[in-house]
């Protein structure tokens, strides 16, 4: 491992201090030293040592350390770090009070505090004032993301099972490895910023491209796990420092020439992190810098999947009962069935259900504006191949490494090796009739909201056909508001090509009227009811 950012430049001694402990049961005071290291996975530490004793009292994450003034000679430094043997004590933060000689002394050891933060793992950019705590301006990433959701988030990507469920997913690791092995030429001796490091797998790779450094930046506590990952590494880990810090806070010490992220979610969008990717981007890309990905692109078509429909609408059915346990559950079946429908639906689904070719909306993540990614409206525009109900709009989305060398696709197509994000479709509450040739408008209007995601509103309009349409032109017109945050992940269900002679025999059983009535006109989905043929072919 190189040595930390300036280390060499700072006090990291503090022989004589006296050291008063506040969280102990009977608070004393004490002689002690204290010193500043970095620990073999580039990790900051304090430690302080009582004179009577050769092992620290006190070996603490830097990072976790709030500092405070309390006088001219006196500093109170709180740690969030759990420890002791004592569980009882694991539960509560842990304070000391710690003295000085003189103010300069004071003063000093401050200093190295926040120099040994921000050289060697990138602080806040807070300004320490005059006498009282640290200001700390809220971040763009505080401002507008709910606390609740940072925390329930990052919690979650802190479990290296989480980590472990993307890093297995082959076909996304495989073309992130490929594109950047592909492309040494836009990784060799360069300085490379991983936006959202995860385990460190990113910056592995482009330390194995050549990398001249990466700094690979981590929110969670998974940057804890990426430091030992990198450690364990030795040859490529030199080349990398882990940062533990949202990309909207740390403070690099030097522009970056490249950026590689995995900043993708359900639908490109979901967990709002391409707005991270964006803010990366213009606080520490070089002008002209190569970002991987650089671009990303949102897939829509139309689909037809009367089983989706009926399982949907049926799961409400609940909610008919009159006598449940002698209680009338029908007050509320309304909204169990808007709910069912505000649920957009994760699995992979045969392609051959797509009733027009998709329309795409692209990303460029070189240039947009991190608000342009706050609202995102799309026109729908299609001609529908085939005579069919439509039930929803189908999405998905691939990502461009267009690199040097040469340049590759991510993508989650329906029909292409499945990926973790599987595809997306949104299901309207009532389908609509559409004939081959006729034109399906509407929009896709996606609004983001502080729980790192997005709420949905779709509508899809089509010209009404067939007996008792009038000629001038009639829409039907269907509209949804679905939460992106809230997916039904489908995944039990039998998958996509046990399916694949279904759709056939789904338009042969709505042409020969073999369908219930109740959902070939649309009247009332609530009471659909999976005809027998369709029901044992979903059961195969
Ligand atoms: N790059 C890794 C992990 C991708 S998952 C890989 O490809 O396997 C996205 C990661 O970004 C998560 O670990 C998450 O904690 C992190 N992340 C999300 N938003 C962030 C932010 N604002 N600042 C820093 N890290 C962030």
């Amino acid at each position: 491992m190189e040595a930390p950012l300036g280390q060499k430049q700072r006090p990291h001694e503090f022989p004589s201090i006296t050291l008063s402990h506040l969280s102990s049961p009977a608070p004393s005071s004490a002689s002690a030293s204290a010193s500043f290291a970095v620990d073999n996975s580039g990790c900051p530490r304090l430690r302080i040592h009582q004179l009577s004793s050769p092992d620290p009292v006190f070996d603490l994450d830097l990072q976790n350390i709030q500092i405070y003034k309390l006088g001219p000679l006196d500093l109170l430094c709180a740690s969030e770090e759990t420890g002791g043997d004592d569980c009882e004590e694991k539960l509560f933060s842990r304070a000391f009070k710690v003295g000085f000689g003189t103010k300069d002394e004071c003063k000093a050891f401050y200093s190295a505090c926040e120099q040994w933060k921000l050289g060697v793992v990138g602080a806040r950019t807070g300004e320490p004032l005059a006498n009282g705590s640290l200001t700390v301006p809220k971040s763009k990433f505080d401002n507008k993301i709910d606390t609740t959701s940072a925390k329930m988030y990052f919690h979650y990507y802190g479990q290296l099972l989480h980590q472990q469920n993307m890093l297995q997913d082959y076909v996304r690791t495989g073309t992130y490895y490929a594109a950047v092995i592909e492309n040494r030429v836009d990784f060799h001796g360069r300085v490379v910023v991983d936006v959202g490091a995860g385990s460190g797998i990113l910056s592995l790779f482009a330390a194995q491209a050549g990398a001249k450094h990466v700094y690979a930046v981590e929110a969670s506590e998974m940057a804890e796990y990426a430091r030992r990952l990198v450690a364990g590494n030795p040859s490529l880990g030199q080349r990398i420092t882990v940062i533990k810090g949202k990309i909207e806070e740390v403070e690099l010490p030097e522009k970056a020439d490249i950026l590689i992220s995995e900043p993708m979610g359900t639908l490109l969008v979901n967990e709002r992190m391409l707005e991270t990717y964006v803010i990366a981007r213009d606080r520490f890309l070089i002008p002209d810098g190569k970002m991987f990905p650089s671009l990303g692109r949102i897939h829509m078509a139309p689909f037809s999947d009367e089983y989706l429909f009926v399982e949907i609408a049926n799961k409400a059915l609940f909610w008919q009962q009159h006598n449940y346990y002698g209680v009338d559950l029908t007050p509320l079946y309304g909204s169990a069935f808007q709910g069912y429908f505000s649920q957009p639906v994760v699995d992979a689904f045969d392609p051959r259900l797509l009733v027009s070719p998709p329309i795409i909306h692209t990303l460029d993540f070189t240039s947009i504006k991190e608000e342009d990614l706050y609202e995102i409206d799309i026109p729908l525009n299609f001609v529908s191949s085939v005579g069919t109900r439509v039930h929803g709009l189908a999405c998905w989305f691939d990502v461009l490494f267009n690199g040097s060398s040469v340049q590759r696709w991510l993508t989650t197509a329906p029909g292409a090796p499945t990926t973790h994000w599987y595809q997306l479709r949104c299901v309207l509450a009532q389908p609509i009739y559409v004939m081959a040739g006729q034109e399906i408008t509407g929009r896709f209007h996606l609004v983001s909201h502080s729980a790192q995601s997005y709420t949905i509103y779709l509508t899809m309009s089509a010209k009404m056909w067939g007996a008792g349409a009038d000629q001038g032109g009639i829409l039907q017109t269907s509209s949804c508001k679905l939460d992106l945050k809230e997916p039904y992940y489908r995944l039990s269900q039998p998958q996509p090509y046990v399916l694949q002679q279904d759709q056939q025999s789904n338009q042969q059983l709505m042409q020969s009227q073999e369908i219930s009535p109740s959902i070939q006109d649309g009247s009332d989905p609530s009471i659909a009811v999976i005809p027998s043929q369709i029901a044992e072919s979903l059961n195969q």
